[in-house]
Order: C-alpha cells, then structure tokens, then sequence
C-alpha cells in the first residue's frame, strides 16, 4: 500500500511548513511528515515564548555561510516585508524590540497558528509521529520507508533543521539524505550558545553569577559585539555572547571590553585630582555593579586609593577592563544551542531554489543548510525565504 503524493516534505518545521503553503497553493498535492508529535515545536520556544519572527534588517551581513553570496537570492525573493505583510494580514499583534527585532506581543503559538491555517487553506496534508526510515530514487520517483507505510513522491524536500536541542525531535536525518545523495557537509557545531567558564576561571566568576554588563565582544580576527553580556553559574551568556559564539573557534580567546562607553585611564586621571582619597573599588562602581567592581579588584589585588595608584597599576587596569581576555571552556553545546553552525554545503544546491544541482527535484532548505543568521530573527527570515523559494519549484 503505497502513498503517492506530488511533493514530500521531510520536517514540519519553520521551513517545512512554509514550504509546504507555497507548493499547496500551486495546486501540488503535498505531504509534510514529522517524527515529533507536534508541528513547529522550534517555534513554540523560541524567542522566550514570543518567537522573534523577523527583523527590520535582514541583509545578507546578518548571516554566515562558506558561500556568503547565497542567501541574497531567497532573501530577496521573499523578504521580511512579505513575512510581516503575512503576520498583519492574520492580525498577529507584534512589536519591535532593540535592533529592529519583532516579536508577537502575545505568544509564538500566534504564528505557528498562521502557518497551520495557511496550510489548510493551501489544502497541504500534516503527517506526524512519522519517521522516515530510507530513501531512495528509483526511475525518477521518491521512494521513502516510513513508520507509516511507503510514501512515493516525485519532489523530496528536506526541512530536518538542525542538531540543537535534542529532546525536541532535532536529528541528523537531513545531513545523512544529502550525503546519501552526494552532497558534502561543511563541518558543524552548536552555535549561538552560551560559553562554559575554562577551570581556572570557574570558582571566583561563578559567584557572580546573574550580573549583567553591556560589553563589546570580540574575536581575535576582529569581529565584534556590542551588547549585553550575562554571567551565569556556568560561563557567560546574554546576547553579546550568543552573537559572537558564531565567530569563536574552539581553543580561541575572546576580548571583553567591560567599559566600552568611557576610557578608563582618562577617567582615573580626572578623578584622582578632584577624589584622590576614594578607593578604586567605589570608584568602579560608578561604571558597573559594586559585586564586578569588587571582583576586580580582589582579582588584582589592587585595594587602593585613587591617589596611590601607580602607572603600572592604571596599565593593568586599562587592560583588564578594555581588553580582558577570556579564554571559554568550550559552549554549553546542543543542549542550549539556538542553532547549528555549518551543515549541508550550499555548493551543489540553487540559491534560486534551493534545489540540489546533484539530484533532480531534491530540495534542501532551512537551517539543514549551511546557512546560520545573527540572533534576532534572522534564522526564521531564512527559514521562510529559503522554505517560498523552494515553494514555488517544487
Ligand atoms: P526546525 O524548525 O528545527 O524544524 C525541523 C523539523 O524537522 C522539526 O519539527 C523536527 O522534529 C523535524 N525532524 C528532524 N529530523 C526528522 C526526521 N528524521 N524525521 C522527521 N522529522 C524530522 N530563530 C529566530 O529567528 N528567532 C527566534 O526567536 C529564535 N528562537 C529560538 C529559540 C530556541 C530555544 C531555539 C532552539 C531556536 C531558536 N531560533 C530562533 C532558531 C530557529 O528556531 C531555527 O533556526 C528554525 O526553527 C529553523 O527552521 P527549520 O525549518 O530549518 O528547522
């Protein structure tokens, strides 16, 4: 007993779904099938509970791939104004947050609500608790092993996502049909994750655990951020440090500015004339939480009065506050990733539609390729426009 269908999506997530609407309202008959026992799960946890759908500026810096090229094509294609068009359009309440983020006022269920009810109106059929077992290609047909019976179908898409958060049905499904199909990985790991603390830094760090810094990250080659950063039990954490795990290299250090509105040795200079007779401790509390001024200045042994700080002393402290280096265990991994880094290389496939240039009507989108965004709604803009480019060929 053999299901045929015109299109088979494999995942219903962000990029299965959306691409599922698309080829549905071309009139092909589409199945989406997922092993989880609920759709878009992804959707339903991110963004804190309000998923961060979109951004106001999505350009093609905003995301990072070995072809940095391929993302404009889809991007243009189907681009955030069209995603929020679509958001109004279902009168799912949002607002902008810092860095032209959108977020639902109410709930992310608001739009997994609009994908679904987009899919029915499409007329697309939703399969889950199916997991797809093999796949192969025979005399130009799809033909999957499923928990569910044998499903035939002349376009395949592949919309698995990738590895964080395990416990939520992610796999590495997808990577194995691409290679399958002769397609190669750029190498992979958990990203925009929070890094864990290295030994050495562990016992006196951890103790400051839940203070929070607005900082500027950077990697040894350069790139940085400025944002917030969060010292938790186990490392650091918060949006500065989300955004610049996609840079980090695994054994790299990363450079902390703790104070990157003023300069440190300028504002000694001054306050040691006027305030001279203060302790260094209280005049860093000025600049950041009394806990972190105090941590620095037991770290450097340094319980002084402005007055009797000598030059060395200011070095040390222009260093350690404007260029502390950090050198990160490693990251809390799959666990705690938004994403993954890296994936199905996009050399072989269409940027136009996502199609694999090595197997006909085999189709790759969503986060399964190797296409990771910043945070802040980037990754869904991807899932979305990689997911209509693939609609419309399919
Ligand atoms: P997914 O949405 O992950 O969907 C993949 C689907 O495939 C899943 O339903 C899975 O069950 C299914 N699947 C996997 N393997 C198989 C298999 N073998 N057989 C059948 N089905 C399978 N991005 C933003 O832009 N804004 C945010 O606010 C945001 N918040 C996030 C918060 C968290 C906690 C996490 C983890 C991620 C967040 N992201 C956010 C990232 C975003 O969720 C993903 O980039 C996006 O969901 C990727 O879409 P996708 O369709 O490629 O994969």
């Amino acid at each position: 007993d053999i299901q045929s269908v015109d299109v088979l999506i494999i995942g219903a997530g962000a990029s299965g779904l959306f691409c599922a609407i698309e080829a549905a309202k071309r009139g092909r008959n589409v199945l989406v099938v997922d092993h989880a026992n609920k759709a878009g799960k992804k959707i339903l946890m991110s963004g804190g509970g309000r998923c961060n759908f979109t951004n106001m500026d999505v350009t093609p810096a905003h995301y990072l791939s070995q072809n940095p090229h391929f993302v404009r094509s889809a991007l243009s294609r189907y681009s955030q104004w069209d995603f929020i068009g679509l958001v109004c359009q279902h009168e799912v309440a949002y607002h902008e947050r810092d860095h032209g983020q959108l977020f639902c006022d109410n709930n992310s269920k608001d739009i997994l609500n609009l994908l679904l009810s987009e899919l029915k109106t499409a007329g697309a059929q939703l399969q889950l608790n199916t997991k797809i077992e093999s796949v192969e290609k025979k005399d130009g047909l799809f033909l999957l092993q499923s928990s569910s019976g044998v499903i035939q179908a002349q376009s395949l898409v592949v919309a698995t996502g990738g590895l964080s958060i395990p416990t939520m049905g992610a796999s590495d499904f997808g990577y194995k049909i691409a290679q399958q199909f002769g397609h190669s990985l750029v190498e992979y790991r958990a990203s925009l994750v929070p890094f864990t603390w290295n030994t050495a830094d562990k016992q006196s760090w951890s103790e400051l655990s839940g203070l929070s810094q607005t900082v500027t990250v950077s990697t040894e080659s350069g790139q940085a951020f400025h944002l917030d950063a969060l010292i938790t039990h186990r490392g650091l954490s918060g949006p500065a440090m989300l955004q610049i795990s996609n840079y980090w290299q695994p054994g790299e250090a990363l450079f902390i500015d703790w104070l990157p509105s003023i300069e440190i040795e300028v504002e000694i200079q001054q306050a040691r004339h006027q305030q001279g007779k203060k302790q260094l401790k209280n005049f860093l509390t000025g600049f950041m939480p009394t806990r972190l001024a105090e941590h620095f200045c037991a770290l450097w042994q340094l319980e002084k009065l402005l007055a009797d700080l000598t030059k060395d002393d200011v070095a040390t402290i222009k260093s350690q506050l404007h260029q502390w280096c950090f050198k990160p265990g490693g990251t809390e991994g799959y666990r705690t990733a938004e994403v993954t880094l890296g994936g199905v290389s996009t050399e072989q496939v269409s940027s136009k539609t996502m199609q694999s240039q090595l197997c006909e009507n085999l189709y790759l989108i969503g986060e399964v390729l190797d296409v990771t965004g910043h945070l802040g709604g980037y990754n869904f803009q991807w899932a979305w426009s990689s997911g209509w480019a693939a609609g419309q060929e399919c």
